[in-house]
């Protein structure tokens, strides 16, 4: 059986590489010259097993106002004459309720969970070099009241047998000596020693050249599909903007953003919205930077030590359609990471904006697409495509296997 697979972002190339090691023969494409090219280049490093809480809940609607309206704020929305916004954002404030956004919670825990057993099993196999670090997570906050809220859901999550710690302001300076320069700017930290990081780009790069060596791998990059042809039910073939075609006998659409245009084509909407958010990468010595990756709860902002290389990611923004950078948003990054981390050297930070592709409700969508027999989709991973990577395509192959899933698939099966 051959399978081509769009998109070579961290979602498709775990996609073709879990084919591959099921024995398909796989095609692999993708319009840009190098794989992890889109949201997938320079995200925030965090393998984030135990929050994947979606974005989508009550306790967000109280703050919307403040985050709509403050330009500090991490959030930042841009009305626009758009159909697909508002569609988006309805479908969001629909999910804001508490029993959708716990079954959600729930289900991207199986998924999570499921992910991390399954990047640890390539790390045994097939290792690839991203500066994976197994150290565990801190969550810093700076106001006491908001500490002790942690301590109660951290005394909840105990009983379902999760571990973590609430550590003092010296207890966390003992753990994380990197933050002794704002000591006393802190109240604690909930510590989550299960959390992990690591490069995305350099994970996707690394499967992507183990299937170089591949016999029955071809990978076809600047290779941009323009079209899905489909007749009978089936997609026939896949049409370059060049003209060109590529025949297979099933097809994944892994494009990220790009996947809305290629499925409009068929007359079928994929409930995507593009959050965009940025990062900084600079170079730092063990003292400038925290070990164990830190988020700054009121801030949400998220830093990773990548093997010498700090990664700060912060800022969701709607609507906020071009691909530049705003000043004033890197600006204001630039300035909490300075607060933060006073040692380190803001000023060689290379700065990045990226589009997280997310749905609605926060669950990706996996499995098979309603618009014809042999297409699957493995799209809208959102704040945590890296995160839910390996689970996500581990799941769809056991689907295009025809083989029982590890884990409930029905939460995550495409309505388009
Ligand atoms: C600022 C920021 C911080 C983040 N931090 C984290 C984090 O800490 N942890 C985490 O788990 N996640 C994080 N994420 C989310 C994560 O990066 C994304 O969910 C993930 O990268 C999405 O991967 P993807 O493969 O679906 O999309 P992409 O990486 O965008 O890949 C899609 C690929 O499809 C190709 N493509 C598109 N259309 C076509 C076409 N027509 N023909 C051929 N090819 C096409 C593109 O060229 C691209 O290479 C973050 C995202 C951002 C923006």
């Amino acid at each position: 059986m051959h399978a081509c697979v769009i998109g070579a972002g961290v979602i498709g190339v775990t996609t073709a590489w879990q084919l591959a090691r099921q024995g398909w023969r796989v095609t692999l494409v993708d319009a840009a010259a190098e794989p992890a090219g889109g949201a997938s280049h320079a995200n925030g490093g965090q393998l984030s097993y135990s929050y994947v809480a979606p974005l989508a809940e009550p306790g967000v609607l109280p703050h919307l106002p403040v985050w709509l309206f403050n330009p500090a704020s991490p959030l930042r929305f841009r009305p626009r004459l758009d159909p697909l916004q508002w569609r988006w954002c309805l479908q969001f404030l629909r999910a804001c309720n508490g029993r959708t956004a716990s079954a959600t919670s729930a289900q991207l825990l199986s998924l999570s969970y499921l992910s991390r057993q399954v990047l640890h099993d390539i790390q045994r196999e097939s290792p690839v070099d991203f500066a994976h670090a197994r150290n565990g997570k801190l969550i810093v906050y700076r106001t006491p009241a908001l500490l002790e809220k942690a301590r109660a859901q951290v005394a909840l999550q105990a009983q379902m047998g999760s571990d973590q710690q609430i550590l003092d302001a010296d207890q966390l300076i003992e753990r994380e000596p990197a933050l002794a320069p704002v000591r006393s700017r802190l109240a604690g930290a909930v510590y989550t020693p299960s959390e992990e990081s690591g490069d995305c780009a350099r994970f996707t790069q690394g499967l992507f050249q183990q299937m170089a060596a591949m016999d029955h791998v071809t990978l076809r990059m600047q290779t941009p599909i323009g079209q899905l042809e489909r007749s009978g039910g089936r997609i026939r073939r896949l049409l370059t903007t060049t003209g060109e075609s590529i025949e297979a006998d099933q097809y994944v659409v892994a494009a990220g953003m790009g996947s809305r245009p290629l499925l409009a084509a068929l007359g079928t909407h994929a409930p995507l919205y593009p959050l965009k958010g940025y990062s900084l990468s600079l170079p730092c010595t063990p003292d400038q930077a925290p070990a164990i990756s830190v988020t700054d709860y009121e801030r949400k902002t998220v830093y990773a030590n990548l093997g010498g290389t700090l990664r700060i990611a912060a800022m969701v923004g709607i609507g906020v359609a071009d691909h530049g950078i705003e000043a004033d948003r890197i600006a204001l990054v630039k300035q909490q990471a300075s607060e933060l981390l006073p040692r380190a050297d803001i000023k060689q930070a290379r700065a990045w904006a990226g589009y997280r592709p997310a749905t609605p409700h926060g669950r990706p969508l996996i499995g098979r697409s309603r618009a014809a027999g042999n297409l699957w989709l493995n799209i809208g991973h959102g704040a945590l495509g890296f995160t839910l990577a390996c689970g996500s395509s581990h799941l769809l192959g056991r689907l295009m296997a025809g083989a029982t899933p590890d884990i409930d698939p029905v939460p995550f099966q495409p309505n388009c």
